[in-house]
């Protein structure tokens, strides 16, 4: 007989974006007229080209495998030697940031590399993650068995939930609980809150005091346009004992479909055996790819480093451009109805109070039902997201001054 992973039993049935479209068809089902009015700013995939220097080195690299002389079988299965090479250059040392070549992990994208890393961990470790939070992190700890039994109201037994409201500016506070393990993003998914750098030494700090580690998401950290905020937290002094970072094309160079992000993970970060033995992650790491992975595709690899040349680079800050202006918009056009905002100004996501009487899901069913435009529930993201919605400004221009248009005249 064969045994299913009853961890999965354990994942809560509506998964936010399932639901969201579940409701967005019921609400076409009975006002088919209305079907092709209808604006998505709900889930946060983007909507432009993507960058013409990727496109060319896609289609050139492809030409490379047509011919005998320049074709590729398998690659190495944690990225080509000189694209890390090329990420490690332009991420991290152009910018003063101690990073090796080797210590990048070229992977399909973030989403798997945030639940894949815990393969690394053992199931005794005290996992704390923010409340609201990219629900990816949560669902990959569930289905690894790092939790307990869902709880009435939401959330998991066996998890440290940090709460991120407006009184603490939506950035995580150090737990008064001892963990060893915390998600951080910044800027979050989905607030938009970026983590200042005396609250992110802050966490560095603790991580190497408590021999924890953080898993710092920075798949928006192109968004950042504000120089004193650390775009890497590899910025932070100490972070290489303490750290691992994830980064994504997706939404720097409008990845979301081509599939391409990487780790950073330091050959000095070390977890601990039972026994109490330091053991470096690095070789682990390096091992676990090579043994599940055949590595990211050729083609794909040639994009990716294509965004780092001077024309994919000017394209890449054209691209973010557009979806901060997007999100600035949206922005001002909540609070010139009168609702309360944060974020938008160095990420994509706008987080916005939802008048009384609503709560989330109310929110979103007024906003579609009468502006015909679709956001997400902050119920969705957890507890501390109910009160609130969230907008994403991946979209066209025309869309989202339409978006403003619309909420400006719904009640
Ligand atoms: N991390 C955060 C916070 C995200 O919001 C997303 C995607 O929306 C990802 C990671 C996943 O990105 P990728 O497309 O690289 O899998």
């Amino acid at each position: 007989m064969a045994f299913v992973n009853e961890h999965y039993l354990k994942l809560s049935a509506g998964y936010l974006f399932p639901e969201i479209a579940r409701r967005v068809n019921a609400f076409i089902a009975e006002c088919p007229q209305f079907a092709g009015e209808i604006i998505r700013c709900g889930i946060g995939d983007v909507t432009e080209p993507l960058p013409l220097a990727a496109v060319e080195a896609m289609k050139s690299a492809t030409d490379e495998l047509a011919h005998r002389a320049s074709f590729k079988g398998y690659g190495p299965g944690t990225g080509y030697d000189d694209v890390r090479h090329t990420i490690a250059e332009g991420d991290f040392r152009s910018r003063g940031i101690d990073v090796a070549d080797d210590e990048i992990f070229l992977s399909d994208g973030s989403k798997g590399d945030c639940s894949s890393i815990m393969e690394l961990f053992s199931h005794s470790n005290r996992i704390a993650i923010t409340d609201p939070v990219y629900p990816a992190y949560v669902d990959g700890n569930v289905m690894f068995g790092n939790t307990g039994a869902p709880l009435e109201g939401g959330g998991y037994e066996g998890l440290v939930y940090l709460p991120c409201t407006a009184a603490n500016g939506f950035i995580a506070e150090i737990p008064s609980t001892p963990v060893d393990i915390v998600y951080l993003c910044s800027p979050s998914n989905p607030t938009g809150a970026v983590m200042p750098r005396a609250q992110l030494e802050a966490w560095v700090a603790y991580a190497r005091k408590h021999h924890a580690i953080i898993f710092y998401d920075a798949a928006y950290e192109a968004y950042i346009q504000d120089p004193t905020l650390p775009r890497s937290i590899f910025e932070i002094e100490g972070a290489r004992d303490c750290a691992v970072e994830f980064r994504s094309f997706s939404k720097s160079g409008g990845f979301t479909g081509v599939r391409c992000g990487y780790t950073v993970l330091p050959k000095s970060l070390c977890a601990s055996t039972a026994g109490g033995a330091q053991i470096p992650l690095h070789p682990l790491w390096t091992r676990r790819w090579n043994t599940r992975s055949n590595g990211v595709s050729y083609a794909v690899q040639r994009g990716a480093q294509a965004l780092y040349s001077t024309e994919g680079k000017r394209q890449v800050a054209e691209l973010v451009a557009h979806y901060l202006g997007n999100a600035k918009l949206l922005r001002e056009g909540c609070t010139q109805r009168g609702l309360t905002a944060w974020g938008g100004t160095n990420a994509p996501y706008v987080w916005v109070r939802v008048p009384a009487p609503f709560d989330s899901w109310g929110y979103f069913e007024h906003i579609l039902r009468e502006a015909r435009v679709v956001v997400t529930p902050g119920a969705g993201f957890g507890r501390c997201g109910e009160g609130f919605i969230r907008i994403s400004a991946f979209n066209s221009r025309a869309n989202v001054e339409e978006v403003v248009r619309r909420l400006a005249c719904i009640n």
